[in-house]
């Protein structure tokens, strides 16, 4: 046999990011070879580009930093910023995982930073890692096990079936020719969504065709394809929504505006404020970066700025990577200046309006009501509102981007997936992004990385027992 190129295994695993590793490394530990493929020269897909937020409930570490959390808590959360939509069933493999999957973590290495606040959390819940060292705990972990098998720069291109239609392995597309591996388990799809793909997006989301296009390169929605040609359903499709808070690198130029070196930033729920070119705020800062996106890509030219003080940078830390306002700062997106007046020109924004947009804020934070848009906390209920008033004052040009999908194939709580007819397709399973009926309309931010670990690994465990 051709131990690069294997013709037969367990379990294959196809797509090399968070979800693809959890699920290669569950599988090896129960006992299965895998065959685990990333299509480009690097893993790690979006996942390495995220802000490395996980979203876990009842922690030791949220205890230690006095935040009362509870599985059920997370449950209404996932379920609130879903619309109702979510999957009541998916919602418990979450929440019934999520404790597990944090100590899987800390148990192949990884390192989490102190618990914050994110989008959609009634409770700070944030445990953030650094991105590229998680992925590198885990890969090493790949690398060092023997039954898992990795090969980089092999894309999956057609699953293979037999005459019943039970998913018998994959086609994929080496430099040297195509290659056929046959999985005896079964298949595990977790090439992550699609945001890369221009033309899916055109389909499912016409609304965020001016958004920017972000996540990893390779994420051009290939598993999606390949189960959808075998009659997969989808669900969630029609909620693909851009993310507020990513960086516009070389403000003004907005023609240059490219995804390459974009970053997402949010001082919003540390208590920054967001005005448009008009140098107003345009909406209540505490809802979710989802909707707040949406709402900047009607504003003109689809341009916002957040704006914040010296107390709130103050709060600025490495991880995750969202709140690191020191190091956008030292990349040069965001401009500091001693007075708002300057600060506004800047980046050429009319001085009174700001200062009269901030004064008027600051008006409202003492007076205990926002009385334009409402706003009475950070985010989602938790925090006081707080004034920006203490210099250096810094502003971040930013706009929204499409990050992530979080739509895709319809599984049950073993994550295989279901056609269109309600059917199982044996032996083809999903976790990650590429699942759908989980987020719904909305997301709970931190939910997509934790999720990826949870399903990964319930993927793996139900194609092992089949
Ligand atoms: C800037 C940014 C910030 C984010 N921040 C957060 C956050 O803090 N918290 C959170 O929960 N979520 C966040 N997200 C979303 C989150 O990163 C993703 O939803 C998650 O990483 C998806 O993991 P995954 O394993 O499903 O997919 P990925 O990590 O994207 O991995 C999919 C892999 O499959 C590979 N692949 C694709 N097609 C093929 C093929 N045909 N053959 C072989 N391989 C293939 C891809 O190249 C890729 O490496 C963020 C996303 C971005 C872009």
């Amino acid at each position: 046999m051709d131990l690069t190129h294997p013709a037969e295994i367990d379990l294959l695993v196809i797509g090399g990011g968070l979800a693809g590793h959890a699920a290669a490394l569950e599988a090896a530990e129960l006992g299965a070879s895998v065959l685990l493929v990333e299509k480009m020269a690097d893993v790690g897909g979006s996942t390495i580009q995220s802000s490395g937020s996980f979203a876990f409930a009842g922690t030791q570490a949220q205890r230690d930093a006095g935040f009362k959390d509870s599985p059920e808590e997370i449950r209404n959360d996932i379920d609130a910023a879903s619309g109702g939509l979510a999957d009541p069933a998916l919602v418990s493999v979450y929440v019934e995982g999520q404790a597990d999957a944090y100590a899987w973590l800390k148990s192949k290495g990884v390192l989490f930073y102190p618990v914050t606040l994110s989008s959609n959390q009634t409770v700070p819940r944030t445990h953030a890692t650094q991105p590229i060292q998680l992925m590198e705990a885990l890969h090493a972990k790949v690398l060092d096990s023997e039954r898992v098998h990795f090969l980089a720069c092999a894309a999956a291109r057609r699953l293979t079936t037999d005459a019943k239609g039970t998913v018998t392995g994959a086609i994929f597309e080496l430099k040297e020719g195509d290659w056929q591996v046959r999985a005896r388990r079964g298949v595990v799809l977790t090439t992550g969504g699609f945001s890369q793909n221009t033309e899916l997006i055109e389909k499912f989301a016409p609304r965020m065709s001016t958004a920017l296009k972000l996540g990893g390169s390779g994420n051009t929605g290939d598993g999606l394809l390949m189960a959808w040609k075998l009659g997969a359903d989808l669900v969630d499709m029609a909620y693909v929504n851009g993310t507020f808070g990513i960086s516009i690198n070389n403000y003004p130029d907005l023609q240059t505006r490219g995804a390459d070196e974009a970053i997402l930033r949010l001082a919003i729920y540390r208590g920054g404020i967001a005005v448009n070119l008009e140098a107003q705020r345009f909406a209540d800062e505490s809802i979710s970066y989802k909707k707040l996106g949406e709402i900047c890509l009607d504003q003109l030219d689809g341009v916002g700025f957040q704006i914040w003080d010296a107390n709130i940078m103050a709060q600025s830390v490495p991880a995750p990577t969202a709140t690191d306002l020191e190091g956008a700062l030292a990349r040069g997106l965001v401009r500091r200046a001693d007075s708002i007046h300057e600060l506004a020109r800047t980046v050429g924004l009319t001085p009174e309006r700001l200062i009269s947009t901030v004064t008027r804020y600051n008006a409202d934070v003492d007076a205990g009501r926002d009385s334009v848009f409402g706003r009475t906390s950070l985010g989602r209920g938790w925090g006081a509102l707080v004034k920006i008033e203490t210099p250096p004052f810094y502003i971040y040009p930013c706009t929204t981007g499409v990050l992530a999908t979080y739509c895709g194939l319809r599984v049950t709580s073993r994550m295989e997936c279901v056609d269109v007819f309600g059917e199982i397709i044996p032996n083809l399973y999903a976790a990650g992004e590429i699942v759908g009926g989980f987020h719904g309309s909305g997301y709970m931010s931190g939910s997509s990385l934790s999720k990826s670990v949870i399903f990964g690994r319930v993927a793996a465990a139900a194609a092992v027992a089949s």
